[in-house]
């Protein structure tokens, strides 16, 4: 099998070669952030919008980052690819803190880490569970404390589940790794931004191309009776583009994956990014 091309601290090498250190704090406190940047036909999608929030994230939890230098790395590891398709994974850590504690040195070397994966996009449906948001107040960061999600996801597929609908007091928030669209009549419906969902990139694109086309997306509070009588959900990500949802199935609905309003949105997203 072909080596993983990877990037660790500014040199380009195989994963296999990278050592990190056990004090690094996305080791012990997962004191980093990331981004995960899809790529067809050897070219990034949005990438100006993935540089745009790795910037932001790591602003939040003020992690310096030379945000030049990171979205270089992403291209050459883009460029470095065998394969015409597939993701960069960039993460920035705080940095290797000797003395493991809550309370960080402000003299810390920033530490960052990528890789390129040949992938390919063609999502088949997924059949999700319904489940308490658990996570913490700061989802809008796009930070690799993803513990909640985790426990969640997993459970989920004790059930034979690949993926979660979460809501927090019954108000929908987003999926495990990805965001949460449904259609009731000609509406499509999402929840409305906020500290409790990731902006997702693929959210945003795919509502400016649902706008552009004259579809009636609405950004807003819902809960889980709004989801009951959509007549199809889908969940937007970076690698999973638009994926139908088969089945909740701990929530009495009537999900179709061949609604027309869910295949024209599919559609619309597909022509204008994977053509
Ligand atoms: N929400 C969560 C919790 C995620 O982890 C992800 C992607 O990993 C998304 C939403 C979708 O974001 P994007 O479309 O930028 O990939």
């Amino acid at each position: 099998m072909e080596k993983i091309k990877a990037v660790f601290n500014g040199s380009f090498d195989a994963l296999e070669n990278i050592k990190i250190s056990p004090f690094s704090r996305a080791y012990t406190f997962s004191d980093s952030v990331y981004e995960v940047v899809p790529f067809f036909n050897s070219k990034a999608i949005a990438y100006e919008d993935h540089i745009e929030r790795l910037k932001n994230s790591s602003k939040s939890l003020s992690i310096d980052i030379d945000i030049k230098n990171a979205a270089d790395e992403i291209n050459k590891l883009i460029k470095s690819c065998n394969s015409k398709n597939g993701y960069v994974y960039y993460q920035v850590t705080r940095g290797v803190d000797l003395i493991r504690s809550h309370l960080y040195s402000n003299s810390l070397e920033t530490e960052t880490f990528g890789y390129v994966l040949p992938f390919s996009f063609n999502t088949q449906p997924i059949k999700v569970m319904a489940c308490k948001d658990q996570r913490w107040g700061r989802c809008d960061i796009k930070s690799t404390s993803l513990l909640g999600n985790i426990m969640s996801m997993n459970s989920a597929q004790k059930e034979g589940c690949k993926e979660v609908i979460m809501h927090r007091d019954n108000i929908l928030t987003e999926a495990g790794a990805s965001n949460l669209f449904f259609s009731v009549g000609n509406k499509i419906c999402t929840p409305a931004l906020s500290n409790n969902i990731l902006p997702g990139i693929t959210r945003s694109l795919l509502i400016k191309e649902l706008k552009k086309s004259y579809m009636m997306v609405i950004e807003d509070e819902y809960t889980l009776a709004d989801l009951s009588k959509a007549s199809s959900a889908w969940l937007t990500s970076s690698t999973k583009g638009l994926a139908a949802i088969s089945e909740i199935v701990n929530l009495d609905s009537n999900l179709n994956i061949n609604d027309p309003i869910f295949l024209k949105c599919k559609d619309i997203f597909d022509n204008k990014f994977f053509s």
